[in-house]
């Protein structure tokens, strides 16, 4: 799991979103309440173990996000290591190769969204919001499938 999913937050989001779900999630996996827990149920001691565990990694992942550089520098390894993780690249493509759509979002703000069709049947999304993946080095884009493991490429 990285830093964002034990937070159960998107990568995108905000510094006060991420606070907010840390607070949520030290609370309920706080070890002291968990001991509480475990004095009533002695049987759930594997269980108070892994919450320590866990309240740690969360703590972890909170110490990192909350800083902007740590969080950048983070956010720059995990995006590395998704491009080595893909070797299933469906394309190559341009921004100009994918298809222009624009709708109206539900507060009624107009955006565009480009698109490119799978050949799964799904399709691969990139807007103002979609959260994509830029290799340092080489500027390129890395969008996932809606539907399937593969990803496209997109340069610049
Ligand atoms: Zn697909």
């Amino acid at each position: 799991m990285n830093f964002y999913e034990i937070l159960e937050c998107k990568e995108n989001a905000t510094l006060e979103e991420l606070k907010h779900k840390y607070k949520q999630l030290i609370l309920q996996h706080h070890p002291d309440k968990m001991n509480d827990l475990s004095d009533s149920l002695p049987s759930s001691s594997s269980n108070v173990n892994d919450d320590t565990c866990l309240f740690q990694r969360i703590n972890t992942a909170w110490n990192t996000l909350k800083d902007p550089a740590k969080r950048k520098l983070y956010d720059a390894e995990l995006c590395q290591n998704r491009f080595q993780l893909h070797n299933n690249i469906f394309d190559r493509l341009q921004l100009k190769d994918l298809d222009i759509e624009s709708c109206i979002d539900d507060d009624g703000i107009e955006r565009t969204i480009r698109s490119y069709r799978c050949r799964c049947g799904g399709q691969y999304i990139c807007d103002d919001e979609t959260e994509v993946c830029t290799n340092n080095e080489s500027e390129e884009l890395l969008i996932e499938c809606t539907e399937c493991s593969l990803v496209i490429v997109l340069g610049r």
